[in-house]
């Protein structure tokens, strides 16, 4: 953020966002001393940024978890009470114990699984449930009185949302919402103020059925049970929360809105409304920065926030929300839809020209499609695009009137195709949906014909234009689709006709990381990667995973200092003296063959009798365009580039991204490590008869395979 910030206005300006979704983008924006203004509606986003900029100490969390622990309940303590719940038999040893988890079937109704590590004997296991733990675990699917307390909290007897409500709350299973009740009535009666209910916010999002087994790398966005579901231990979850919320202190400013004018920079003002309300108390056209991480439709967290708000401070503060119990519709138009009305509500208090910079963590083609239309009809006209494809976007618009027109349908196809082909062009190598489709969308925002479109009978404007782009993606004249899977978000997309492609882009980051890291005396990964995004902008940025797979070919991390360091052998001298040495083995491997031998940076074995020829490039990187397109039209019956050992993962890695690759290898094309080479001049028993089959040996990726002895 603070990077972003030095090219998004300068210290002091005044900073809305209007969603309020992410505490980290406004506690960032703070300590690069801006005015930030946040409306943030939804109370439970609006206690964890208040506790972002002003954290708990662990002491405070940790007191309270002890006055927790402590606190009376039947004749006992409340955390062997919680913990009880969860009893199972630990299988060595026998005795009592908690599980940290059991893992439901939701076709079954009941767990099958448990986890848990025995205090006893340190037996740590994830082990089949028993007939004992069905028991338990079914003695609180009866809705007793805590699950009557739990609904009365969010919508009591008689209430328009009760049935809604109903279906929130099934989301948790019997057993948490007996153990969520009992704490949500300790905490009323305790002294464990504000860090206890962070725990318990905590605990809640642990302890519902929407948190798949194994856990998986997204969060849930649907109100539904995963097939298989973790029951967290509500104690356990209570526990570990201490951790997360014991943040360092971001030193920034906190207060509630008053008025414009007392923004102040470093300062981090809360409007605890919806924008729509505080637009209104804005002068006018006087805000000139929004920055912000466009909100994406999560009927979950939604949901969920509306149920813990009245959980955790009654009723009345969960009203603003409460609509969300009722929404059903979250798929993308509505999005757009959406996005478009809030801005529009801000209409009169932001200003000519005003810029907006908007991150979007998880880029998926259809929600950038839906912020990209929704701000085009907001007035807004985008002026920069970066995108990751492993799933981050950074858009910029700049407030303008929308022009008044309607936009013709070929219009649409012409600016999409154009642009689709220019980022593949651009990119010079196949790429995923995402990229044709987010680089079409984009050329589209910028021109102003998205908010023209129209819907038709069956589909939204949005669905309209995407069902447009498939048509032209699958377009045989234009584009191939390559890789397995009829749907057209699955494989890799090239240009029927690549001779105005660029060199490839992985090559590219290739050579300039080695360029970098020859140039400077040890670099962060960081850096390597802002010093890449710089060079490689817009739908070029690459993939931090592909920067990583250059940096760790070529380069060594001290653990000391935590740069990292081009490896000695890659210095430019260690690597001249390798390709002569290679050359001069190969020169004199062919002669000993009994081949005619000749080239000097491309070495040829010929035998004019027998017509057979091989070819041999000698390279220290692995930048293979220019090889490969050599390949294509060479005449030798075997060709092999001859590369370092260092350069192998990263050979794999560019064939797992380019299926060109793949296919080249395929055809033939050989990669030979330098120490093959070196071990084939030292193999006396190598003849003619077995040189193909040793030369197909120790193929790109594998770390050290050994020669055959015999
Ligand atoms: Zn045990």
């Amino acid at each position: 953020m603070a990077a972003a910030l030095q090219r998004f206005g300068k210290k002091g300006d005044r900073v809305l966002d209007p969603f309020g979704a992410s505490p980290r983008l406004a506690v960032e924006a703070a300590s690069e001393d801006r005015a930030v203004l946040v409306a943030v509606n939804n109370p439970v986003a609006r206690y964890v940024l208040e506790h972002t900029a002003k954290p708990f100490t662990i002491h405070d969390l940790q007191s309270a978890l002890a006055r927790l622990s402590t606190a009376p309940k039947d004749g006992g303590r409340l955390e062997p009470f919680l913990l009880d719940l969860y009893r199972t038999q630990c299988s060595r040893c026998e005795k009592w114990i908690s599980a940290d988890y059991f893992v439901w079937d939701k076709e079954e109704g009941e767990p099958v699984l448990k986890f848990y590590s025995c205090p006893h004997c340190s037996h740590t296991i994830e082990e089949p449930t028993n007939e004992e733990d069905l028991q338990r675990a079914h003695e609180y699917e009866k809705r007793g009185l805590q699950h009557a307390m739990a609904l009365e909290q969010l919508a009591p007897q008689g209430s328009p949302d009760r049935q809604q409500a109903e279906e929130a709350l099934a989301v948790y299973p019997g057993r948490a919402v007996y153990a969520i009740v009992t704490l949500l009535n300790k905490l009323e009666q305790l002294e464990a103020g504000e860090a206890g209910r962070a725990l318990l916010l905590s605990a809640l999002d642990q302890a519902n059925s929407l948190w798949g087994h194994p856990v998986g790398r997204s969060r849930p966005l649907q109100l539904s049970a995963s097939v298989r579901f973790r029951e967290n231990n509500v104690w356990r979850a209570l526990e570990s929360a201490a951790g997360h919320w014991a943040l360092p202190d971001p030193k920034v400013g906190l207060r509630e809105w008053t008025d414009w004018q007392s923004l102040e920079p470093g300062i981090i003002t809360v409007y605890p409304g919806p924008v729509r309300d505080l637009a209104t108390e804005l002068p006018m056209a006087q805000v000139q920065y929004i920055l912000t991480v466009i909100p994406r439709p999560n009927q979950a967290f939604w949901t969920l926030s509306a149920l813990w708000a009245a959980w955790l401070w009654g009723r009345e503060v969960a009203d603003p929300i409460r609509a969300a119990l009722r929404r059903r519709r979250y798929d993308w138009a509505w999005h757009a839809s959406a996005l478009r009305s809030t801005l529009q509500t801000m209409k009169e208090a932001v200003g000519h020209k005003a810029q907006i910079l908007g991150f979007i963590p998880d880029a998926e083609p259809g929600f950038v499609a839906a912020a990209l239309s929704g701000f085009d009809a907001g007035e807004y006209r985008l002026t920069g695009r970066a995108l990751r494809l492993e799933g981050q976007a950074i858009l910029t618009w700049i407030r303008e009137p929308s022009p008044e027109r309607s936009v013709a349908s070929s219009s649409i196809s012409n600016s999409m195709s154009k642009s689709a082909r220019a980022a593949l062009e651009a990119r010079g190598e196949p790429t995923r949906y995402a990229l044709p489709h987010i680089a079409a969308f984009a050329a589209l925002a910028e021109e102003r014909l998205l908010a023209g479109v129209r819907p038709s009978e069956t589909r939204s404007a949005l669905g309209v234009v995407g069902e447009q782009l498939d048509e032209l993606l699958s377009d045989r004249q234009l584009f191939v689709h390559l890789g397995r899977g009829m749907e057209p978000e699955s494989g890799r997309y090239w240009l029927a006709d690549d001779s105005r492609a660029a060199q490839s882009l992985a090559d590219r980051v290739e050579d300039a990381v080695l360029t970098e890291l020859r140039s400077v005396d040890g670099i962060t990964a960081v850096e390597m990667d802002t010093h890449l995004c710089l060079q490689l902008p817009g739908v070029l940025t690459p993939d931090r995973g592909l920067v990583m797979a250059a940096l760790r070919s070529y380069a060594q991390l001290d653990p000391e200092d935590k740069l990292w360091r081009l490896r000695s052998e890659d210095q430019p001298e260690a690597r001249k003296a390798d390709v002569e040495e290679m050359l001069t083995l190969l020169g004199s491997l062919g002669a000993q063959l009994g081949y005619e031998v000749s080239g000097t940076d491309w070495i040829e074995w010929r035998d004019d009798s027998q017509e057979s020829s091989l070819s041999f490039r000698v390279d220290e990187t692995a930048i293979l365009g220019s090889a490969m397109r050599g390949h294509a039209h060479s005449s030798a019956e075997i060709e092999a580039i001859v590369i370092p050992g260092g350069r192998g993962a990263l050979v794999a890695e560019k064939a797992r991204r380019d299926p060109r690759i793949q296919s080249w290898l395929e055809s033939g094309l050989h990669i030979i490590k330098y120490r093959h080479v070196r071990r084939l001049s030292e193999d006396t028993t190598l003849n003619r008869e077995n040189l193909f089959e040793r030369l197909a040996l120790d193929p790109p990726g594998q770390e050290d395979p050994q020669l055959p002895l015999l």
